[in-house]
C-alpha cells in the first residue's frame, strides 16, 4: 500500500503545502526471486516514483517495502546501505548516469570501492568480467563513456549495476531513449543475465510490447495506481482493463490480416494532471467502456482492486470487469 505525495505550492509565504501531488496512491505487488515484473503506463502514472521510493531514492510517505521480509521505510541511510548493495538500478539515460570524466573501469569499480565487497587487488579483474557479461570488450576497460554507442553505454550501465551482486535490479525504461533495433539486443542480454545470475527484475516501461519478453508478472498503473495485475500470458491474451485494452491495442501485430481487422482503441484526451484527479475512476474521463456501466457510477464510485476468477492470479479495478465477473456461471 505505498503512498508517496509530494508538497506542492504553501499557504502564505511560510505556510503549509496547498496541497499534495498523489504521485503514488495505494500500489501493491510483489517481485519473486529470479522473476520479472514489468510495470507500465504512460509518463507520469507514477512508475518511475514507484522504483525509486523502492531503493530508497525518494522516501515512502506511508505504506511498506519489504525485502525478503525485512522492512526498509523508515531505515536510516546505514542500515539501508546492504539492502542498497542487493537492489541496483539502471537508468533511462546512460549517458546522464555515467560520468564522462571517468573510465570504464574506474566507473565499473566505483560501487566495489564504496561497499569495499573486493580486495583492491582484484577490482580491475571484476571490471574486465563486467565489460565480458555484458557484451564489451574487456580491451576498451581505458575508455570514456564518449567514445561508446548508446548501446554500448547501456551495457556499462548494466555491468555497473551488476558489480555488487544484487538479487533485484530496477529497470526505469532502460531502452526508450535507443533505437528499435538496439533495443531488441538490450532486452536479450538483460534476460541472458536474469538466467545466469538469477536476478529479478522490476522493470519499467511505458510500452507493453517492451515487457512482454522479459516478464513473467505485468502490472498497468494510471494515475498513481495499478488497474491491473496479471501473469504475462493472461494479461496479453485476455486483457480485462479498458485501459490495458486500450495499451494493448496499441501495439501493431506482425501479420498484416490480423493488423486490418484490429480494432485500434483510440483513447480519448490525455492523461489528467495527478494534482486534480478525475472522481469516481480516474479513467473514466478517457473509458471507451464506460457507458456500459450502468448510471454515474464510473465517475462517482471509485473501482477498487479486486481478484478475478480464472487462472493465475489476477486483479483489476474497474466496474464493468466486476460485473462480467458476476455473469461468470458457477463452475464455469
Ligand atoms: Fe471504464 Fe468505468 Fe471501468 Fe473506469 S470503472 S475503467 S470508467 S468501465
Ligand atoms: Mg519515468
Amino acid at each position: 500500500d505505498l503512498h508517496k505525495h509530494f508538497p506542492v505550492g504553501h499557504k502564505g509565504i511560510w505556510g503549509e503545502p496547498a496541497g499534495y501531488l498523489h504521485a503514488v496512491d495505494g500500489v501493491s505487488f510483489a517481485v519473486e526471486r529470479g522473476q520479472s515484473l514489468g510495470l507500465v503506463g504512460e509518463s507520469g502514472c507514477g512508475k518511475s516514483t514507484t522504483a525509486r521510493a523502492v531503493v530508497g531514492l525518494h522516501p515512502a510517505t506511508s505504506g511498506s517495502i519489504r525485502y525478503e521480509g525485512n522492512e526498509l521505510v523508515g531505515l536510516s541511510r546505514r542500515r539501508m546501505l546492504p539492502y542498497r548493495r542487493k537492489m541496483q538500478m539502471i537508468f533511462q539515460d546512460p549517458y546522464a548516469s555515467l560520468d564522462p570524466r571517468q573510465t570504464v573501469g574506474s566507473i565499473l569499480t566505483e560501487p566495489l570501492r564504496i561497499h569495499r565487497t573486493v580486495k583492491p587487488r582484484q577490482r580491475r579483474l571484476r571490471a574486465l568480467a563486467l565489460l565480458d557479461a555484458v557484451g564489451l570488450n574487456p580491451r576498451q576497460v581505458n575508455r570514456y563513456p564518449h567514445e561508446f554507442s548508446g548501446g554500448q553505454r547501456q551495457r556499462i550501465g548494466i555491468a555497473r549495476a551488476l558489480a555488487l551482486e544484487p538479487d533485484l535490479i530496477i529497470c526505469d525504461e532502460p531502452v526508450s531513449a535507443l533505437d528499435v533495433s538496439i533495443q531488441a539486443q538490450i532486452l536479450n542480454l538483460l534476460a541472458d543475465l536474469q538466467e545466469r545470475f538469477g536476478l529479478a527484475y522490476l522493470f519499467i516501461a511505458h510500452d507493453l510490447a517492451v515487457v512482454r519478453h522479459l516478464c513473467q508478472r505485468v502490472a498497468v498503473m494510471y494515475l498513481g495506481r495499478i488497474v491491473e495485475i496479471a501473469d504475462r500470458d493472461e494479461l496479453f491474451e485476455n486483457p480485462r482493463h479498458p485501459y490495458t485494452k486500450a495499451l494493448l491495442s496499441a501495439i501493431p501485430v506482425a501479420d498484416p490480416v490480423v493488423e486490418r481487422a484490429r480494432r485500434r482503441i483510440v483513447l480519448e484526451g490525455d492523461v489528467p494532471s495527478p494534482f486534480n484527479p478525475p472522481s469516481g475512476c480516474s479513467f473514466h474521463p478517457r473509458c471507451h467502456l464506460r457507458g456500459e456501466v450502468e448510471g454515474e457510477r464510473c465517475s462517482t464510485e471509485q473501482p477498487h482492486l479486486t481478484a478475478l476468477a480464472g487462472a493465475g492470479r489476477r486483479e483489476a479495478s474497474c466496474h464493468l470487469v466486476q460485473l462480467e465477473e458476476a455473469r461468470v456461471p458457477v463452475g464455469g
